[in-house]
């Protein structure tokens, strides 16, 4: 017998106690289907490594000799990615979207808590993801103002009785835009009202349904007045945000100390020259916080960039960000 089969695409299942992941044999975090297993634990012995749009490392693993139809490659049969559209067409479709929501009191009075003003706000163009409306019928909207929403990351195709139709997650929470070094959206992150499953998560993946990853792309944040000429950097969009409007500078939110590849370009699109790194405060404590930003700054330094670091007394765990520090009024030493 061992008649090969030739493969098809099929989708993933997550890893569980009852069907643990067949590489690492851990009940979670991994995925897999009958021939691929997408294991977040062991990189030995898998033929791709993808980098996930929260930053995490999977390894793709092959479970079973299937055979590949003729011309095709095994890397296929992973899942069908859609390459997202360049920042242009992406800018246009997401202030489109952006303009039809709203920001709900929920959302704007925790913005104004965490130290903005409502100018800022205002500006910065937070606005919630609609718990009203049905998100389809926003996706009709666009697509009816002529926008395409294919290669958009955020937006994907639900199936429905043998057709499909544009969609969007809409589980409570409310949008923070990422904006590259010209201004333009790049990506949407989002702050989600439940936080069981992460204080933030990207607009982004579905790629088994038509749907496209943004990566970790890096956010600049810019205040109404620039004070400082110095480009600062630390971990977080809206921290960023927050930073920006106190400082009085250019703020880079990295996704998080370990997504610092994204930094680079835009400290040189920016055309800085010395940056100032103000990351969390419990670097001392993170090994892969200390890890990411000391090969931020190697990379910085060889690109012949001044490299400055912002540290600060945090009294509290509260304090441990650079906004809150802001906000708090801190003394902040750049050294
Ligand atoms: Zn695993």
């Amino acid at each position: 017998m061992g008649a090969a089969r030739v493969l098809e695409y099929e989708g993933f299942r997550k890893a569980s106690r009852r069907e643990p992941c067949p590489i690492c044999g851990h009940p979670d975090w991994c995925g897999f289907n009958s021939y691929l297993c997408s294991c977040m634990r062991v990189s030995e012995g898998a033929f791709k490594h993808i980098i996930l749009s929260n930053g995490q490392v999977a390894h793709l693993h092959r479970l079973e000799t299937g055979m590949v139809a003729p011309g095709k490659q095994w890397e296929e049969f992973i899942i069908p990615e859609v390459e997202p559209a360049p920042v242009e067409v992406r800018d246009r479709v997401y202030r489109h979207f952006l303009r039809l929501l709203e920001l709900y009191p929920r959302h704007k009075e925790e913005l104004l808590r965490r130290g903005l003003r409502e100018e800022e706000i205002k500006r910065n163009g937070y606005k919630s993801i609609p718990d009203h409306v049905n998100p389809w019928i926003l996706c009709k909207k666009l697509i009816r103002s002529g926008l395409d929403l294919a290669g958009i990351p955020g937006f994907y195709r639900a199936k429905s009785n043998g057709g499909s139709y544009w969609t969007f997650n809409s589980s409570p929470g409310y949008f923070i835009p990422i904006r590259d070094a010209q201004g333009r959206i790049q990506a949407l992150q989002r702050r989600m009202d439940d936080i069981r499953n992460g204080k933030y998560m990207l607009f982004s993946g579905h790629s088994d349904q038509g749907g496209c990853s943004c990566g970790t792309p890096a956010h600049v944040a810019r205040p109404l007045e620039v004070k400082d000429g110095r480009v600062w950097i630390t971990e977080g969009q809206l921290k960023a945000d927050i930073a920006a409007a106190y400082l009085g500078a250019v703020v880079i939110g990295a996704q998080g100390a370990t997504s610092w590849k994204p930094v680079v370009p835009e400290v040189l699109e920016l055309g800085a020259t010395e940056v100032v790194i103000a990351y969390d405060r419990d670097q001392e404590t993170n090994k892969e916080v200390a890890r990411g930003k000391r090969m931020l700054v190697a990379e910085l330094k060889k690109l012949g960039i001044t490299v400055r670091e912002a540290i600060w007394r945090a009294r509290s765990k509260e304090e441990k960000g650079i906004d809150d520090a802001l906000v708090a009024g801190l003394e902040i030493r750049i050294v």
